[in-house]
């Protein structure tokens, strides 16, 4: 009989760690041999002996944290290939998150158990679809695990925005996204939505995008957005990161219109707090119903949840005989990424509604 995965996959302080493959997955901490499943920096981080990720990842750690901090040894591997660490199997598969981002399959003696990291179902122009595949343990996140949270079409809260840009033709339409994945997903539903004329960048957000394009994603006319010239502003778009949406930099826009593209906008309490005017619910993380379905169509008669509401997911799969593990793992989601837990109140908020 295979054995089970709690007795070859353990969760340690740096994050969980394969035994006989000697490895962590997403450590939090520098450790000796890393595999990371995407480039956000609860999941990257640096310091690393070696790093084994897809070829998109790793040039986005260089990106991000510089050559020398992003793993001292890369080790590229295509989804689809895989390759043999002391007899673990380690391939991945697409995850659908972010460009590069990518499920690790773990393979030892019969057992597999295959590691999401951050994903979602619904369709990015800027990444590969999520590919389900069958497993023993199912290791998920739960940042939207609570019925309340369903993300509408992204392509819909995009034609809001277009809407409001037609109504208000005066005002400068300054949009909070985080610097990966989510920046150039608008980007890209803004071309297929028809928006042909240049995209404003707040600084922070140019050298992803460069990036991206490099790696084969095309954005368009993309243009830095100088708040000094203020007048050439209005009438256009402008992508920001959210802090700097929140704070003076998006008030010395000509009359702008806040806007936050984000899961949690679906949260209304935390869209009015935060003095969005226009919230837009886009998020790169699986809703509700995509959380369950995933877990359905992976078929793993156990499921373990990282971080986020793992208690109503693993209350849900229970009543369908899966059985629910909580790993609670220190560091993912506490950063500034997307899945940073909203403050309770508001958490709570979403749990009523
Ligand atoms: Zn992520
Ligand atoms: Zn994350």
């Amino acid at each position: 009989m295979p054995p089970h995965p709690e007795t070859w996959l353990r969760v340690t302080p740096e994050g969980l760690h394969c035994l006989p493959g000697g490895f962590t997955v997403d450590p939090v901490r520098p450790v000796e041999r890393a595999v990371v499943t995407h480039g956000h920096s609860d999941h990257a981080r640096p310091g690393h002996g070696a790093v084994l990720a897809t070829a998109e990842t790793l040039a986005i750690m260089r990106a991000r944290m510089g050559e020398g901090r992003a793993g001292a040894v890369q080790e590229p591997l295509a989804p689809g290939e895989a390759v043999v660490r002391n007899g673990v199997r380690i391939s991945l598969a697409p995850a659908g998150h972010v460009l590069g981002s990518a499920q690790v399959c773990l393979e030892w003696q019969g057992s597999r158990v295959v590691v999401s990291g951050d994903y979602k179902r619904a369709r990015d122009p800027t990444c590969a679809p999520f590919e389900p595949v069958p497993c023993d343990v199912f290791v998920t996140e739960a940042t939207f695990g609570l019925p309340v949270f369903r993300h509408p079409p992204a392509a819909g809260e995009v034609a809001k925005l277009l809407a409001s840009v037609e109504l208000f033709p005066e005002r400068t339409h300054v949009v909070g996204c985080y610097a990966l994945g989510k920046c150039q997903r608008v980007v890209a539903l803004l071309r297929e939505a028809g928006w042909d004329r240049p995209v404003h960048l707040h600084g922070a957000l140019m050298g992803l995008c460069r990036l991206y394009e490099e790696l084969g994603v095309p954005l368009g006319d993309l243009r830095p957005a100088t708040v000094a010239d203020k007048a050439a502003l209005r009438g256009a778009i402008v992508l920001a990161p959210p802090l700097a949406v929140a704070d003076r930099w998006a008030r010395r826009l000509a009359e702008p219109v806040v806007a936050v593209a984000s899961g949690w906008m679906r949260v209304r309490q935390r869209a009015r707090l935060r003095g969005v005017e226009l919230p837009l619910v886009i998020s790169d993380h699986a809703d509700w119903a995509e959380l369950n379905r995933t877990v359905d169509e992976v078929g793993a008669p156990e499921v373990w949840v990282t971080h986020g509401r793992d208690d109503a997911l693993i209350h849900a799969m229970a009543q369908r005989g899966i059985r629910g593990r909580a790993l609670h793992l220190i560091g993912l989601g506490d950063d500034e990424e997307e899945d940073a837990a909203p403050d309770p109140a508001l958490a709570a908020e979403g749990a009523g509604a």
